[in-house]
């Protein structure tokens, strides 16, 4: 099995969304400035030896400034997309076109993680989902509830969408799923076992940057459930700690770049 991290575009956005208490006032500093931070988009390929290869993540839609509300792309603006970052031509250098995905599986259905199905429109791949997490997705689009983070472009009843339901899945041989809830109530992060790398943890945006889980430190207003982030905050750790895990987070740029520096693990 071999894992391919992938580099999507950045986005930039206030620190409130990704760190609870950035940006806070106090007695002595009343106006505090907003501090900004540009982050990646990061996804995954992952070449299973009897899937074939499978994609964790999608990245945002190629036309995100078009298909978004225009204040969501004022709030979580994409300052940065090379061609070399546009989902297909990332899967070319890989060695792989679009056709060849063989499954998608999405850690929740954010806009930046799930957008990019728009380019399997029409496909039949199968895309695994947390079926809390497509409900709550075409629920939250319905109610108007939760617009913002999920747009109405890519839930759509034509995907071929495959829910599973549990705490802790191995959907595939040594890819295992674990809920992560907090930032939405189905987020799944993948545990692969790999042969010679060994365990890798890609949390998704249960933890966006390094600070929310090396501080402790739950995420902004992107939080949903308070409760819910501390236990998965708790089993995330136990797992890197006991798999000795490198961990991915969902959209650290450092981490990435780090990582990034060798071409794929296996
Ligand atoms: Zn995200």
């Amino acid at each position: 099995m071999k894992l391919h991290l992938l580099d999507l575009g950045s986005i930039e956005y206030d620190e409130g969304f990704p760190l609870a208490g950035a940006g806070v006032s106090t007695l002595s500093e009343p106006n505090p400035a907003a501090a900004r931070r540009k982050v990646a988009i990061i996804g995954a390929l992952i070449e299973h030896p009897k899937i074939g290869p499978i994609l964790f993540d999608t990245g945002a839609a190629p036309n995100a400034r078009e298909v978004w509300p225009p204040i969501v792309f004022e709030l979580f603006a994409i300052t940065e997309y090379r061609d070399e970052q546009r989902l297909d031509n990332v899967l070319g250098a890989a060695g792989f076109g679009l056709d060849d995905v063989k499954a998608i599986v999405l850690s929740h259905m954010h806009l930046d993680h799930a957008g990019g199905l728009e380019f399997f429109r029409g496909k039949d791949v199968p895309v695994y989902v947390s079926a809390t997490e497509l409900r709550n997705a075409f629920y939250a689009i319905a109610s108007k509830e939760d617009i913002g983070a999920y747009v109405p472009h890519y839930i759509d009843f034509s995907f071929n969408w495959q829910p599973f339901d549990g705490d802790h899945l191995e959907l595939f041989p040594d890819f295992q799923l674990h809920l992560l809830a907090g930032h939405t109530p189905g987020l799944m992060g993948l545990q692969l076992d790999l042969a010679n790398s060994g365990t890798f943890l890609l949390t998704s945006d249960q933890f966006h940057l390094r600070e929310n889980y090396e501080q402790g430190r739950p995420l902004g207003w992107l939080l949903r459930d308070h409760a819910a982030w501390w236990r998965s905050h708790r089993l995330a750790k136990r797992i890197a700690e006991n798999m000795d895990a490198k961990l991915v987070f969902g959209h650290d740029r450092e981490v990435l770049a780090e990582l990034k520096k060798e071409r794929f693990y296996d």
